[in-house]
């Protein structure tokens, strides 16, 4: 039956109409380059394939691969082992990352390595997790930009910011990122903190009343054995004035399987919690990381993303739109993206602030809300984090202001 339509109301609806098909316009092109960004879920078969390739090489079982202690004891750090793995390598970028490998330490998760296209050089998985000579070629960067040597009051623990902190459990990860800002702390062997030292972090947070938020990081905080983990949640989740705790861990990205059902029944015991990971490239969100995400959604657990805006591979804003509309479907929240810092080693990876604010002003209104994350620049020498907007308030004086629309129509605003 049709609908009868004043004509006022069909002259509304005729220009709703024309709104409409405009604003359909506007995303059509996204729609068309957003086919052309790879995921990991259209990457999947190619995953399997080389996963079975590692597993036939280690002489290993699919449920060797879904054990996490196996991930870990396996990890690739050997150039010659990595041709083997993913035969498409040259002898050259072997012996590349032989020779950067004495400065700069590299380990990858098999589970990993298996999301590298190795016919791509400038594959995103491969970037992160595979040396490259520009590491050595970074004569700028510092080793501590963020000065947190100075932020240090207790053992394990960085305080920047008026009501909570960080304490860092281990200095170990799943893999090591070719990006990573705390690169100081890898050094050469992987060490939890020891229990005096966790001991000594908790007495500073008792002591202290107004740190109500306490972030677990390191390293990564969710290498930490579940007998630790079980302790060290119990103890703050025992300190009346710690609200929330928060852990920080890119094994769902990494090594999603360290995402176990016993780890789960641990961390639903604890809340509220909140999980902020790391992912910088719709590749990494696959089906296993989905399941991992999954398991901790149904563990109570709250999830949000820290992604690095990374030179070559999510300074576009089409992947950066993308990465974050593909977390929203695993229940993944986006809550920042940083800046790449100056650490020294990673300066390949720094794109412009003009590239930052690019991705930021291809999201505003264009996508939903929920998929924009703060964008951050830690200000040098321990400054903090600062949030970086493109500028939608154009003037502002008493009670006038001048906006610019995420469309970029100039409108003024007054108030009372
Ligand atoms: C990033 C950071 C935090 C947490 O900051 P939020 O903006 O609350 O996420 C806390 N302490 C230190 C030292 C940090 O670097």
């Amino acid at each position: 039956m049709a609908i009868q339509l004043s004509n006022k109301q069909d002259t509304f609806r005729q220009f709703s109409l024309r709104r409409a098909a405009e604003l359909k316009q506007m995303i059509i092109p996204y729609i068309e380059k957003s086919k052309t960004i790879p995921t990991g879920l259209t990457s999947s078969d190619a995953n399997h394939f080389r996963r079975n390739r590692i597993l036939s090489h280690f002489d290993a079982t699919l449920q060797d691969w879904e054990n996490w202690h196996w991930q870990i004891q396996n990890r690739i750090t050997d150039p010659k082992i990595l041709k083997t793995l993913l035969p498409n390598l040259t002898s050259e970028d072997c012996d590349e990352i032989e020779r950067v490998s004495k400065t700069f330490r590299w380990a990858v998760s098999p589970y990993y390595l298996s999301l590298i296209d190795d016919k791509d050089p400038h594959d995103p998985i491969r970037l992160q997790g595979l040396p490259s000579r520009a590491e050595l070629e970074d004569h700028f960067g510092e080793e501590d930009p963020m000065g947190e040597a100075l932020t240090n009051p207790a053992p394990c623990i960085t305080r920047r910011y008026p009501d909570r902190l960080i304490i860092n459990v281990t200095n170990m990860c799943a893999m090591y990122c070719r990006h990573c800002q705390r690169r100081r702390n890898i050094g050469e062997t992987d060490t939890h903190a020891e229990r005096v030292q966790l001991l000594a972090a908790l007495d500073y947070i008792r002591a202290n009343p107004e740190i109500r938020d306490v972030l677990v990081t390191g390293g990564d905080a969710l290498l930490l054995s579940d007998l630790t983990l079980d302790w060290l949640l119990r103890e703050l989740h025992a300190i009346p004035h710690v609200e929330i705790k928060r852990l920080g861990t890119r094994v769902p990205v990494t090594m999603p399987m360290r995402i176990t059902k016993e780890l789960c029944s641990i961390l639903a015991k604890y809340p509220p919690l909140y999980i902020n990971t790391q992912f910088n490239h719709p590749l990494e969100v696959t089906p296993n990381a989905k399941k991992a995400a999954d398991k901790l959604v149904a563990a109570g657990v709250i999830l949000g993303n820290q992604a690095v805006l990374l030179k070559g591979i999510n300074d576009q804003p089409e992947v950066m739109k993308k990465l974050n509309q593909e977390l929203l479907k695993i229940r993944v929240r986006p809550y920042y993206i940083f800046h790449a810092k100056n650490v020294k080693g990673t300066r390949h990876f720094v794109p412009r602030v003009q590239d930052g604010l690019a991705v930021m002003e291809h999201l505003r209104g264009y996508t939903s809300g929920l998929a924009i994350p703060t964008y951050i620049i830690n200000a040098p020498k321990g400054g903090g984090k600062t949030p970086i907007l493109p500028q939608y308030l154009v003037s502002l004086e008493k009670n006038k202001a001048t906006l610019r629309t995420w469309e970029g129509k100039y409108v003024h605003y007054e108030t009372p």
